[in-house]
């Protein structure tokens, strides 16, 4: 199954999306992971990306297609992927259409996580994230070890109020016409109410996607 994960920044893309691979024995690929590490080991790719990503501000579309083409020819995502906020402006859901089909694959459910404002806000200001493995944490200290790897917790310079505030707006702007592309489209659009434990966010997810 090819599944695009959608939502405002902070809905719990980066949460949900391993839980939902699991469960369909598929893995993830988030483009702001290859991003992060790319940033991290101050490849030419980061060194082009840090700037956008430090303000809130997109990536350029052919930064991202050329990740999108490069990742998903890949043999580990053959059998189908969980896309985690690899789809951001509607150049990108055309590129992935065209990028799956050319490897005879179709997209079969994009899943929209809903979340008011004022909770992004709060659980922003609370987020830590893994300086290695890129696992998000709500209400854990800079510094602490990572549950999954072991790494160290740290905040992302995105997820300060002034970029937080600006990932919003590029978000109403470029984002969430993204989903009306989608509904024209004719592709599976499940909307999930994204507040509420992690558990229950992710049953919700995949009885949608059952339906
Ligand atoms: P995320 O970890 O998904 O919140 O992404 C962090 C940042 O990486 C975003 O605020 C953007 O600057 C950049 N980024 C990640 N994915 C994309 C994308 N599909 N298009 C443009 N920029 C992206």
């Amino acid at each position: 199954m090819n599944i695009v994960l959608f939502g405002k920044p902070g809905a719990g893309k980066g949460t949900q999306a391993p839980k939902i691979a699991e469960s369909l024995g598929v893995p993830t690929l988030a483009t702001g992971n290859v991003l992060r590490a790319a940033v991290q080991k101050g490849t030419p790719l980061g060194l082009e990306a840090k700037a956008f990503m430090d303000r809130g501000d997109l990536v350029p579309d052919s930064v991202i297609l050329g990740i999108m083409r490069d990742e998903l020819s890949k043999p580990e995502y053959a059998r189908g992927v969980v896309l985690d906020g690899v789809v951001r402006t509607i150049p990108q859901a055309e590129g992935m259409r065209d990028a799956l089909a050319s490897l005879g694959r179709k997209l079969d459910a994009v899943v929209s996580l809903d979340i008011p404002n004022d909770e992004i806000v709060k659980r922003m200001s609370s987020r830590t994230v893994c300086g290695t493995c890129q696992t998000p944490f709500t209400g854990r200290n800079v510094g602490e070890r990572c549950d999954n790897c072991g790494g160290t917790l740290q905040r992302r310079k995105d997820d300060e109020p002034d970029a937080v505030r600006n990932r919003l707006k590029v978000y109403d702007a470029q984002t969430a016409p993204v989903l009306d592309w989608y509904r024209r489209d004719g592709v599976k659009l499940a909307e999930v109410d994204a507040v509420g434990s992690v558990d229950d966010v992710t049953s919700r997810v995949m009885r949608a996607l059952e339906r």
